[in-house]
């Protein structure tokens, strides 16, 4: 998958469009990621004895990795990402835009 944790990416899409942020989790199964303060719902929480008010808990919904794009830091925006091998057979992600290495797999 071209996005991992850590990466930095824009947000294509939603509420967030236009944000920069950085990736919490991916979840490869459902091509979906969770992106740090993007596409926050709120949680509505029973009381209980840990939380007798009960209340509502805002959080980071995962959200489909094709409204993402990884920011390259030589172009400072969001780019598409193609894929390389070295000689030594390492997968390396590039950008689109300039050629520039995102790092190995
Ligand atoms: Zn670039």
């Amino acid at each position: 998958m071209h996005i991992h944790r850590d990466d930095t990416v824009e947000v294509l899409s939603g509420e967030d469009r236009g944000v920069r942020a950085r990736v919490l989790s991916v979840d490869l199964k459902r091509r979906r990621a969770v992106v740090e303060g993007v596409n926050r719902v709120f949680k509505h929480l029973r009381r209980s004895r840990r939380n007798p008010q009960g209340g509502r808990l805002e959080k980071e919904a995962p959200m489909n990795m094709s409204n993402l794009l990884v920011v390259c830091p030589k172009c400072d925006r969001g780019v598409r990402v193609g894929f390389s091998r070295d000689e030594s057979g390492v997968k390396h992600r590039l950008c689109r835009r300039c050629g520039s290495d995102l790092g190995t797999l």
